[in-house]
């Protein structure tokens, strides 16, 4: 037997569990089939008040929807949040209907000229990520006769201690190296352009929250240092965020209470007016609050183990099967949503693709189980249907619901 991670408090186990008070049988039944994300929206709500609860005043929350792009959940949370954050056209055209367009702002490597002209001619900030990039974008804004709304991504020497991704302090295709970042600035004030200060990110999914102190002080010193080089004071810093989920066994929640505290601290240091700050979270806000509901089609013995055989899999949530980002394939936290429970059983839960990949949970200690019962994989709010193969094999599409809508409005 292998252990999985903690089911999120919010969620009760096995077949008490409930989301925004409901049964799983119910919310499949809203949907209409299996399998479906349920994304529990007072969850999110909670976590966006604790934000602003541990925070300094000052701080800008913006939500990066890369980690759940879902049309309704955007609507839902552009009201809570100060900004979108994107990083395609397609993530765009997704935030536009919900956000007004100064406080989207736009970051990735690659912008194409009309991914460019559409970021300009919408009014958004582009987070400029190299100085080929800058000099296009000052070009296309010139001849739509606009003046562009543009930051400087830095490239840090600066790393994200424990970041389950790293993103700072070595070459990357992210962000204008720090060496090369303040004269790229100044490229842009002469320009006339509106230079709306910098954009420094240093990794993501960091639990210890001294790691995320330490980054968050040394990305404000790097900040002054840079905007005392350009001699202007930017509107915006924007901090990163990298603030983690707890996935895995023996994983424990990040402690935001002391990453506010410290920030305010260090926001006291010098006077910092006319600039507001501001952290981009995904996964912090949003991925606890959804579960993956997944039916059991079949039950079946090979050479003493039991898999039960469900009908989602790495298609719809490629996360839980360790194929995005993990190193060491370890299990997420699942539960059997229905039944009476009572005996347990060793099981791996696999999906129903053509590949050993395809794999839920490995070897985990659940109820006794039958065909037609539900499966839960928690920790499915981020980097999950938009995250996975979902044209591999032709399954059909996950479904998607918004739960606990009624109580934050
Ligand atoms: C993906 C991304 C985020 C969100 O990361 P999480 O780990 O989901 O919080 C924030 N900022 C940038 C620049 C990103 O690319």
């Amino acid at each position: 037997m292998k252990p999985m991670g903690s089911i999120p408090a919010d969620f009760g186990a096995g077949p008490s569990l409930r989301i925004a008070g409901e049964t799983a049988e119910t919310w499949v039944a809203r949907a209409g089939d299996t399998p479906v994300f349920v994304y529990d929206l007072s969850i999110v709500a909670a976590r966006i008040a604790r934000f602003r609860a541990a925070m300094p005043p000052g701080i800008d929350l913006h939500y990066a929807i890369k980690a759940n792009p879902f049309a309704p959940l955007l609507a839902a949370m552009a009201p809570l949040v100060d900004g979108f954050d994107i990083a395609s056209i397609g993530e765009l055209a997704m935030a536009l209907p919900h956000k007004p367009a100064p406080t989207i702002s736009f970051a990735g490597p690659g912008k194409r000229d009309d991914a460019l002209a559409a970021a300009i001619s919408a009014g958004i900030t582009i987070n400029i990520e190299s100085a080929g990039e800058v000099t296009r974008a000052l070009d296309i804004a010139e001849r739509a006769g606009v003046t562009p709304r543009l930051a400087i991504r830095v490239n840090p020497d600066i790393e994200l201690r424990g970041s389950g991704m790293r993103m700072g302090g070595r070459a990357s295709p992210f962000g204008i190296d720090v060496d090369a970042a303040a004269a790229v600035a100044k490229t842009v004030v002469a320009a006339g352009a509106d230079w709306r200060g910098w954009h420094i990110f240093a990794g993501s999914q960091a639990l210890d929250a001294s790691a995320i102190i330490e980054t968050q002080a040394a990305t404000l010193e790097l900040a002054d240092r840079l905007s005392d080089t350009v001699g202007v004071q930017p509107p915006l810093v924007n901090l990163g965020g990298g603030f983690g989920i707890p996935y895995f066994p023996g994983e424990q929640p990040i402690d935001i209470e002391a990453i506010g505290a410290a920030l305010g601290d260090r926001l006291s240091e010098r006077d910092r007016s006319g600039t507001r700050h501001a952290i981009e979270l995904g996964r912090w806000l949003v991925g606890e609050a959804g579960v993956y509901l997944t039916r059991i089609v079949d039950r079946k013995q090979s050479r003493g183990e039991t898999f039960l055989v469900v009908d989602g899999g790495l298609h719809h949530q490629l996360a839980a099967t360790g194929n995005l980002g993990t190193v060491v394939r370890r299990n997420y936290p699942v539960s059997i949503a229905t039944g009476a429970g009572g005996d347990t059983e060793t099981v791996s839960i696999v999906g129903p693709l053509c590949t050993p990949l395809d794999r839920l949970a490995d070897r985990v200690s659940l109820p006794v189980t039958q065909v037609g019962d539900l499966v839960a994989v928690f920790m499915a709010g981020a980097y999950g249907l938009t995250a996975s193969p979902t044209a591999f094999l032709g399954h059909p599409l996950a479904r998607e619901l918004l739960a606990g809508v009624d109580t934050v409005r």
